[in-house]
């Protein structure tokens, strides 16, 4: 892309990601708890918090995976309302395993696998075609946009399917500019992340592409910008970091 983030050759990168999350997706939810300490629940708690959505919300989960994202949004939207009322989420992915075990997970969540609250989706973020302008009340992609070729696209599409005063919000990994934390956390990426993914998923290089994804992903503020260009209202900021901005919390409204 023109931001000059991306050093790997395009296809490689594709089917990279098409195998790494192929791999992961049985181990995906235990994977994520052990490398963050679980603290990745509370980053997904805070961002459902942010968004606030209501029982009218209709919402685009974008590289959704196993569903994390969409069940803490209907279980905000219950508990904030004593109901769902229209609420619906649908998640989309490009990965139909991690869907599968979504699927799964909705049963165990007390949700039916598909109704008018939940559907599931294969799809890239980078072409939504199937679905048409103004559409969404929100958008949402936790984790998922550092994966993509083209961040430009992405955002574009999203922009494109939100409705105007809709509300596009990413949770992806930041930039840790604080002294000493910072050491720490390069210590933890480059030496526990891929022993813990040789360990528990015997899959090293999964986990090493999962720490050069983040270090590659671009600062928060230029991210924001990129937002902007996409034609987003950007309100102050236009991000939060979470926990020393290992991860940020970015969000812009479509106008
Ligand atoms: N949002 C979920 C969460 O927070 O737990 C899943 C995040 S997981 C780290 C990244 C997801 O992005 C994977 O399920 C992967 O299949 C999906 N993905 C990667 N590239 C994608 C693309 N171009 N379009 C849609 N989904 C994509």
């Amino acid at each position: 892309t023109h931001f000059g983030f991306k050093t790997v050759n395009e296809e490689e990168k594709e089917s990279l990601v098409g195998r790494v999350f192929a791999n992961v997706a049985d181990k995906y939810d235990l994977m994520n708890d052990l490398m963050s300490g679980g603290v990745h629940r509370l980053w997904k708690d805070h961002f459902i918090r942010t968004l606030a959505p209501s029982p009218t919300t209709k919402l685009l989960d974008v590289a959704g995976g196993t569903g994390d994202i969409a069940f803490r949004f209907l279980d905000y939207v219950k508990t904030a309302n004593g109901g769902l009322g229209n609420a619906s989420v649908t998640v989309l992915d490009i990965n139909p395993s991690m869907l599968e075990v979504g699927k799964k997970r909705a049963a165990t969540n007390g949700y039916s696998t598909d109704s008018d609250h939940i559907s599931w989706r294969v799809g890239n973020a980078e072409n939504l075609e199937s679905i048409p302008d103004n559409t969404y009340d929100a958008y949402t992609i936790a984790f998922g946009i550092r994966n993509c070729t083209h961040i430009d696209r992405v955002l574009k599409e999203a922009h494109r399917v939100l409705k105007p005063g809709g509300r596009f919000m990413c949770l992806e990994f930041g930039k840790v500019e604080t002294p000493i934390i910072s050491n720490l956390y390069d210590i933890f990426s480059f030496e526990i992340i891929p022993t813990i993914g040789q360990a528990v998923a015997n899959d090293r290089e999964s986990y090493q592409y999962l720490v050069e994804s983040i270090r590659k992903f671009p600062p928060q503020p230029v991210f924001r910008d990129m937002i902007r260009s996409a034609g987003f209202l950007v309100v102050g900021p236009g991000w939060e970091d979470l926990t020393f901005g290992v991860a940020a919390l970015h969000s812009g409204y479509k106008l």
